[in-house]
């Protein structure tokens, strides 16, 4: 059983949008925001692995004194 966000009705377990309203159910939104936050992390991950990487890779310029 989810219960609606916006109207508090209680639909049965199985729909994705509220019977009374229509609006999407939290139980479908949080798989949503589940998988993107899954993706996200993986494109920090691989940011941050390239980074790394670029960070050993370039060639580091000495300061110029003077
Ligand atoms: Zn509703």
């Amino acid at each position: 059983m989810a219960v609606c966000l916006f109207c508090q009705e209680e639909n049965p377990s199985g729909l994705t949008n509220c019977k009374q309203c229509g609006m999407a159910l939290p139980k479908e939104q949080e798989k949503r925001k589940q998988k993107g936050i899954a993706r996200f992390v993986w494109f920090v991950i691989l940011l941050a692995l390239f980074c790394a990487a670029m960070i050993v890779w370039l060639p580091r310029t000495p300061p110029v004194a003077g």
